[in-house]
């Protein structure tokens, strides 16, 4: 049976805890924020191991575009150059009531348990232009086909093959985020998010969530520099708590600390976060 495209996994019943008191040094705010994301969202739990160049190439795809573009790149990339028939089912893709592939479902590293890849040594063999038309819904393509195309290049002078499993095996986990973001067109988060989502690292990959929050609780003061941020939270986060902080950080990001009007009046991080006054006063809470 092809392994089902599961939901994120949560653990725990979550109910509303409120921060007591504000806390002043940032590696202790940072855990009590670990503990109210959990108490109050629950224990997100990796859903189990998946091919490393498969999440890989739908997490570029991913840049820049929603879930079911990248999706729809991928599924015509792998439909023009199918690889060996694995089983996988698209089927078992989350849909709506029209049928289409559910938006908010959808979590494009369980498409790679789901959908056939491609035959990847042929995709190694096309120019860049045959590529970029092959992956033209995901957007940009042509900066996304020169990254693919680079990343492949180095798997096959690295491991003689096509692997990015084997590739990580042999450098490690560190080495092979050194190799993989230095590529063109793949930058720490996208490499980051891979390696949590195919391996279970115990990495909270920074997106512009995760930024945002963490600068506005005042763990970081790291203005736009995504990737120092990055650096500065790994080291402060408990072993076995990056992969749940991570989660929890983007579903607090698209529900209470929004880009725009964040929800300080009745967000339950208010009393630790150096910021609720100020967005609050200025008038930029909702
Ligand atoms: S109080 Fe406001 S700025 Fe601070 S974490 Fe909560 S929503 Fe975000």
């Amino acid at each position: 049976m092809p392994a089902r495209l599961t939901k994120l996994e949560r653990t725990g019943l979550p109910h509303r805890v409120e921060a007591a008191r504000p806390i002043a040094d940032p590696r202790k705010r940072l855990l009590r924020v670990i503990e109210l994301l959990e108490a109050n969202l629950g224990v997100a739990v990796w859903d189990g191991r998946k091919d490393a160049l498969e999440v890989l190439v739908l997490t570029i795809l991913s840049q820049n575009t929603t879930d079911p573009n990248a999706l729809r790149g991928y599924q015509n990339l792998a439909a023009h150059l199918p690889g060996k028939h694995t089983g996988k089912d698209a089927a078992t893709l989350p849909r709506d009531a029209a049928g289409n592939v559910d938006k908010v479902k959808l979590r494009l590293s369980n498409a790679a348990t789901a959908v056939e890849p491609p035959d990847w040594p042929r995709v190694a063999q096309l120019t860049q232009k045959q590529l970029a038309d092959y992956i033209r819904a995901a957007g940009l393509p042509d900066s996304k086909s020169g990254a693919i195309l680079a990343l492949l290049a180095w798997l096959k002078q690295t491991v003689g093959d096509y692997s990015l499993d084997a590739a990580i095996e042999q450098l490690g986990v560190d080495a092979s985020m050194d190799a993989l973001s230095g590529l063109k067109g793949i930058g720490v988060k996208t490499v980051s998010v891979t390696l949590i989502e195919a391996l279970g690292a115990d990495l909270c990959p920074v997106d512009t969530h995760v930024h945002r929050i963490v600068n506005r609780l005042g763990v970081v003061d790291t203005k736009a520099q995504r990737d120092k941020t990055f650096a500065l939270l790994k080291p402060m986060i408990p072993p076995g708590r990056a992969y749940s902080l991570h989660h929890n950080l983007l579903t607090f990001g698209r529900t209470v600390c929004t880009a725009k009007k964040p929800d300080c009046a009745n967000c339950f991080l208010r009393k630790l976060c150096p910021s609720a006054k100020a967005l609050i006063d200025a008038g930029e809470a909702r």
